[in-house]
């Protein structure tokens, strides 16, 4: 007997502004979040796409990354995982999650803005799976300023190399390792085509990932590797009360777009899990916009 899943509102599926949560130190900790983000932890289903893979999520530890990691575990993929050495409670809750689906797990602690640190999460993945054919350049900096004149070169740079420089270093160590038919996924963001004024540099830095995306897709597809983007909107996660918005903003987070409120990280982890997957396997150079209705070209 076939089973009818229900059809669920997607206006009301999850919680709506108003907004109790403040503001957090960074980097932001999912487990200090109110409500509680939901990752797919009860949710997630999977059905063996990516048996046998070995992939790597930076930012692996909260947010979108969390989500993407507990989906590719249930998927049958060894998942490593990148996160700043204060998001160690984060990053314990995900990798118990992935060992739970009897698959490997591995933690990866450290500063991505540093090129040696970067590049060594690559081969630690490759010493520890055997191989890589998923790399998810995740990780993001998001520091709100209302004027150009309080972005100091410090912020700058961090944004940056966080974003930008350090997808490039994990990239070009994993091409030296990554196979015919692997996968590179590039978190960006509708900041990329609407930037609020608030996120010139953030903005900047998510407008040089898509184009970063699609000439590396152009280069790669001849060796078989394909390069893609995910572009979230308004999502509940740490980003955004560790200093991504003003204060101000988080009650209302959400509220502007078409489904009036924030997407939960479980309503990516099938995003990531198609792009790194087979089923992708003419997608290429293409950035998939999610984002509760807010145009993206
Ligand atoms: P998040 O805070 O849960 O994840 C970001 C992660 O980046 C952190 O958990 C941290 O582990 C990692 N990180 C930051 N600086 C680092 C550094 N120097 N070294 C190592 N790791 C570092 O928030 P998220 O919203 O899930 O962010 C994931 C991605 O989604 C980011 O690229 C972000 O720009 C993008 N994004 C988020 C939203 C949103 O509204 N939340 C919207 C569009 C795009
Ligand atoms: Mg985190």
């Amino acid at each position: 007997m076939t089973v009818t899943p229900e059809l669920i509102d997607p206006t009301t599926r999850y919680p709506q502004p108003e907004f109790d949560q403040g503001a957090q130190p960074g980097p932001g900790q999912a487990w200090g979040m109110d409500p509680t983000p939901d990752h797919g932890e009860e949710s997630y289903r999977g059905s063996g796409k990516l048996t046998g893979r070995r992939a790597l999520v930076t930012g692996g530890d909260s947010g979108i990354g969390r989500a993407a990691a507990i989906a590719f575990a249930r998927e049958g993929a060894d998942v490593a995982i990148s996160y700043l050495p204060e998001e160690q409670q984060d990053a314990d809750a995900v990798i118990a999650l992935i060992e739970k689906e009897g698959v490997k797990a591995l933690a990866l602690p450290g500063d991505i803005t540093d090129e040696a640190f970067a590049t060594s999460l690559v081969t630690k993945t490759v010493e520890a799976f055997g191989g890589i054919d998923v790399l998810v350049n995740n990780a993001g900096k998001q520091q709100a300023r209302e004027s150009i004149l309080d972005i100091s070169s410090e912020q700058f740079d961090e944004t940056f190399k966080t974003n930008v420089y350090a997808m490039f270093w994990i990239t070009k160590e994993a091409v030296k390792h990554l196979p015919a038919g692997s996968s590179i996924i590039n978190t960006t963001s509708v900041q990329a085509y609407q930037p609020s004024p608030t996120l010139v540099d953030y903005a900047s830095t998510k407008a040089t990932i898509n184009a970063f995306t699609k000439a590396l897709a152009a280069q790669l597809a001849e060796k078989g590797i394909r390069v893609n983007a995910v572009a979230p909107g308004p999502v509940w996660t740490p980003l955004q009360p560790a200093g991504g918005q003003p204060e101000s903003a988080l009650p209302t987070f959400g509220g502007q777009t078409p489904l009036g409120r924030p997407g939960q990280p479980a309503e990516y982890g099938a995003a990531y899990v198609y792009l790194a997957s087979n089923d992708s396997s003419y997608t290429t150079g293409s950035t998939l916009s999610i984002t509760g209705g807010m145009p993206t070209p």
